[in-house]
């Protein structure tokens, strides 16, 4: 009866969720220059999400039409992945994660097409093998393109158009030239959607001028080419997204969707996106000299990670209506008008420093 009664309780402001982004691994077998993974190694603890612990999901699945396996790691990295993905096909879900591409033998890529995994996001960072292997250290592009024509091919033996492929090409000032050929790439590893993303989370100073949106000057021959490329994209059917390329200082604005989605950790903690994810603060001692920093607009600022709650004791209904959580999410409510005045004092400290917040 307590139980019963638990579930209808549970059931009274359930969160509706466009997806749950879920981190599976922070195992990672790439070295990319940029990523916390590699420049934080010293203090890095690799960890996968037990099976057991992406059970606890399930009871809250039906509150999201997606499932997005993925934070600070490489999926295909825990064993578990074929069975967690099965787990949510099974509840109707649509499942997808971001792979570096490394791990997409034949027989893993007939294992996702037979559990008709709907999306694969590719990381690049280059449409050569010269710049993408020079920033996406430890991954080899040639592998990487050989293995998603691996895909076509089984995917056209099996008549299935799942996984859709999409490309994640992380756009930096050194590789932004390369951005012209990312058509053609679609086309010949058969991707209908090209996600470009911006360098956000700046751990070292040397990679701050790598962030496009910090050559102020140039934003508008930048904005340019990509609307250019986007404008040919829509010619072959291909979808092109892109934020920015410049900030907006007075932006009120959170480029995740943080008000229908949500993170929930390898440790599941429940995060509004994986930039404030506690594994980035992990390992960090009281007093700590040297803590994990960030640089924004050329000055360092410590990493502040945030939790409001975990799933392994609490529901995520209870966790999504923590007076603490809307309040937060309650700040990037588009329908709240707020002065110039009220932005920096009401915004949530560590949403601060976050080039996201100013639109890029
Ligand atoms: S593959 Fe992803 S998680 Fe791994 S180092 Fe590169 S960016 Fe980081
Ligand atoms: S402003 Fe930045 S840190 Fe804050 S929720 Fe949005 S993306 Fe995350």
């Amino acid at each position: 009866m307590f139980k019963w009664f638990k579930k209808q309780l549970d059931k009274i402001g359930s969160p509706t969720l466009d997806w749950v982004q879920v981190e599976i691994t922070t195992h990672c077998n790439g070295a990319c220059i940029y990523c916390p993974h590699t420049l934080m190694k010293n203090r890095w603890t690799s960890k996968q999400m037990p099976i057991k612990l992406f059970h606890k999901l399930i009871p809250f699945l039906k509150y999201t039409d997606m499932v997005y396996l993925q934070g600070w790691g490489e999926p295909l990295l825990n064993n578990d992945i074929f069975e967690m993905i099965r787990i949510c096909k099974d509840q109707g879900k649509c499942v997808g994660f971001t792979t570096n591409g490394m791990l997409l033998t034949e027989e893993t890529i007939r294992k996702l097409v037979d559990l008709e995994l709907d999306i694969i996001g590719i990381s690049l960072a280059g449409t050569t093998a010269t710049t993408h292997n020079r920033i996406r250290k430890g991954t080899d592009f040639n592998k990487l393109v050989s293995n998603l024509e691996l895909l076509s091919k089984i995917k056209a033996e099996r008549k299935t158009n799942v996984p859709a492929v999409h490309l994640a090409y992380l756009m930096l000032m050194s590789n932004f030239h390369e951005l012209k050929e990312i058509l053609t790439l679609a086309k010949k590893v058969g991707a209908k959607q090209i996600v470009i993303s911006n360098l956000t989370l700046i751990i070292e100073t040397k990679l701050f001028s790598e962030a496009i949106f910090n050559d102020t000057e140039e934003i508008d021959y930048y904005s340019s080419i990509l609307k250019e490329i986007k404008d040919k994209a829509a010619i072959e059917n291909i979808i092109f997204d892109y934020h920015g390329p410049g900030i907006d200082d007075a932006s009120l604005r959170c480029r995740e969707n943080i008000l229908h989605a949500c993170v929930i950790n390898v440790e599941g903690e429940v995060v509004p996106c994986v930039l404030i994810d506690p594994v980035l603060c992990e390992n960090r001692e009281p007093g700590d000299s040297n803590p994990p920093c960030y640089i924004f607009k050329g000055q360092s600022f410590p990493i502040r990670g945030i939790s409001f709650g975990n799933i392994r004791n609490e529901s995520l209904t209870h966790i999504w209506n923590k007076k603490e959580y809307s309040g937060f999410r309650e700040f990037f409510n588009p329908n709240i008008t707020r002065s110039s005045k009220q932005i920096l004092p009401e915004t949530p400290q560590c949403c601060i420093t976050c080039y996201k917040r100013l639109g890029a």
